[in-house]
């Protein structure tokens, strides 16, 4: 599908069959979910700008580089904040922001109840991260949000996305690209993607 990077790797593949497994505990799945956020972070990231700078080794000065431009990774609360660990070992520079959503019960329109968003450069590159791309609600509610504000590239990278959940942000948002580790079969009567992982927010902090 256009715009989207299924992320093709071994180690990805082994990380999301044992955060798919019911018998994985909170304490696994959160270790795993930080690591696979590095790949798939790592992934995502390939194209960012750098600076060559000096640098002096305890013997000589040699050709280094720095990152050009911030980074600012925007966490969709709540499972968006089992991502922000592995981004900020993978970018300890990057700052972090949230964004929380929910679905109105009766509209079943997303609504925004909580934002911090850190201050940025035009320049800087914005990575949204969010473990379940669903039916596709809170992400493009969320880019929607940013793009009032943020002037800089909007990036989104997820685990794992429904068909349903693409579509709605390539239709919506066709400028932001996404990364994910999976796109599965389809959403299910209550939202949930099939086979996915369950609740990701729940198997994050071993709620129920
Ligand atoms: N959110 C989740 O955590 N899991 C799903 O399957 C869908 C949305």
């Amino acid at each position: 599908m256009t715009g989207v990077t299924v992320v093709d790797h071994p180690l990805v593949a082994r990380h999301l069959s044992v955060l798919r497994d019911r018998a994985t505990p909170s304490s696994d799945f959160r270790r795993r979910l930080s690591d696979i956020s590095m790949l798939l972070l790592y992934e995502a990231l390939r194209d960012l700008r750098v600076r060559e700078d000096a640098i002096q080794t305890p013997l000589e000065t040699t050709g280094g580089m720095r990152l050009a431009d911030e980074i600012v990774v925007i966490a969709i609360l709540r499972a968006g904040l089992g991502m922000t660990d592995g981004a900020l070992r993978l970018i300890p520079e990057a700052r972090v922001g949230h964004l929380g959503v929910y679905r109105d019960e009766e509209s079943l329109q997303p609504v925004g109840y909580y934002e911090s968003i850190p201050r940025h450069a035009d320049t800087a590159e914005v990575v949204v991260v969010d473990p379940m791309l669903a039916t596709g609600g809170s992400g493009v509610h969320a880019l929607e949000r940013l793009k009032r504000d943020v002037v800089g590239r909007l990036r989104f990278v997820c685990l794992v996305a429904a068909p349903e959940g693409v579509q709605a942000m390539g239709q919506a948002h066709p400028d932001v690209p996404i990364w994910c580790a999976a796109i599965d079969r389809q959403l299910d009567e209550r939202g949930y993607i099939r086979p996915g992982l369950g609740d990701a927010g729940d198997r994050i902090f071993g709620t129920e």
